[in-house]
């Protein structure tokens, strides 16, 4: 690890240091002149160069003084790069292979080289083509459930857990961008919201009034900021997940902070409903992405149902943290009783799981960021019609909770929004 005095790298500097990192400069090979350099951000927030030497490669991520999207105007602190480093490494243990190995830090340089994971893709665009990932339900529950798990209350001792709270208290301007942008811009006047126009419009003015779901979403601002069950990812969507057919990686963890796992989880529920529900604007002939749909609808499925599972079977059998101790629990009735306390736990990681993934689809729709699942819908009339079905299913989501017992409830909805 070094701490030099921050400055933009550009291509000449960036050879220049990672030629004086002689691991780094050892698995790319050959001279540093030799060495292929491109920017390829195409994030909101940072740079990301790929390196290519004769040998191999590496990804290069810094982070700017500012955010990307929005330029100098809008000030981002660079120590999100060393909360980067700090849950990527975690991840790293807690999920062994479903993360870029870090291969360097430099904090002062808000700078992490890793792994360059080659021929991933960012998953967004593979479901926009229509790609299926069989592995990818099975690869993401086990990070959810391991990273959300190993670093909770029922895993771990309470000395260990507030420690981590504090590790990673520093990064709350992060923290702020997801309370305003997620849940508050998008039900106020905001400038920096837009939708599809002029379709969206009755929509956006009428979320704009909806006290039942401001009163929804506020209960989930506050779950967010109040509930440090976990190390959570924080940005879990399908632009932070690279894929190939037979693997999954987990990328960009800027936002992670101790936070309610369900914020984890309904992000990846979210963006798969999303790609489901955008499926149709990509049709060029009818029927041509059925197989596409039905597998993204039983992915979601799949998502939830491999989570509980693997959460549960963790607990059961490494539940050895301050949050639940087994002494309280002697016997077989004591057994019984705490798998019926499991059981509930995870019936309230359920709703918690439904209400942020409804979250999440709505600021995608009406608030500053938005995907390309929808975006890349050229006709603007297409793609109102597909996020107008993905808002009318979330605020169903979001403030009729009791009509969404089971995942199943879910996908049925998502499959019956007109
Ligand atoms: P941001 O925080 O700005 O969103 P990301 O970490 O998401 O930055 O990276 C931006 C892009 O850079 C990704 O969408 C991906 O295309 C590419 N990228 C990032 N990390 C890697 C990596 N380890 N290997 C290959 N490409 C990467
Ligand atoms: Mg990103
Ligand atoms: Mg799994
Ligand atoms: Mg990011």
């Amino acid at each position: 690890q070094r701490q030099d005095e921050y400055r933009i790298l550009h291509e000449a500097d960036l050879r220049d240091y990672l030629a004086g990192l002689p691991e780094v400069a050892a698995r790319l090979g050959g001279v540093p002149a030799s060495w292929s350099i491109s920017e390829v951000g195409d994030g909101n927030l940072n740079l990301v160069f790929i390196v290519k030497g004769a040998a191999g490669g590496v990804a290069v991520k810094q982070a700017l003084p500012y955010v990307r999207l929005v330029g100098e105007s809008w000030p981002l602190p660079l120590s999100r790069s060393h909360y980067e480093y700090l849950a990527l490494t975690h991840q790293a243990r807690l999920a062994p292979g479903l993360v870029p190995a870090v291969l360097h830090h430099n904090e002062g340089l808000a700078l992490v080289v890793m792994e360059l994971l080659e021929p991933h893709i960012i998953m967004r665009k593979g479901l926009v083509a229509g790609a299926l990932y069989p592995r990818f339900a099975g690869d993401i529950t086990t990070f959810l459930a391991r990273t959300l798990f190993f670093s909770s209350d029922l895993a771990v001792t309470a000395a260990h857990k507030k420690e981590g709270i504090a590790a990673f208290a520093g990064n709350h301007a992060l923290c702020k961008i997801t309370e305003d942008l997620i849940f508050t811009d998008p039900y106020r006047v905001a400038e920096q919201n837009r939708w599809t126009q002029p379709w969206l419009d009755a929509t956006a003015a009428a979320f704009r009034e909806d006290l039942d779901l401001h009163a929804a979403i506020s209960r989930l601002k506050l779950k967010f900021m109040a509930s440090p069950e976990a190390l959570i990812h924080g940005d879990l969507h399908t632009g932070s997940i690279m894929v190939t057919e037979s693997a999954t990686m987990v990328i960009d963890p800027e936002f992670a902070f101790y936070g309610p796992m369900g914020f984890d989880i309904g992000a990846v529920i979210a963006n798969l409903l999303m790609a489901y529900l955008a499926s149709a604007g990509h049709e060029r002939t009818a029927g041509e992405r059925r197989l596409f749909e039905a597998w993204v609808l039983e992915t979601v499925e799949d998502v939830w149902t491999e989570f509980a599972s693997e959460f549960l079977e963790l607990w059961r059998t490494e539940g050895h943290g301050d949050g639940y101790p087994r002494t309280l629990f002697p016997g077989e009735a004591g057994a019984l009783r705490l798998e019926a306390e499991r059981q509930a736990y995870m019936a309230r990681l359920f709703r918690d799981t439904v209400g942020f993934s409804a979250a999440k689809i709505i600021r995608r729709i009406l608030g500053l960021a938005h995907n390309i699942d929808f975006e890349l819908i050229e006709d603007p009339k297409r793609r109102a019609i597909s996020e107008a079905r993905s808002l009318r299913l979330a605020r169903a989501m979001m403030v009729d909770a009791e009509s969404f017992p089971t995942i199943g409830a879910v996908t049925k909805a998502a499959r019956e929004v007109r």
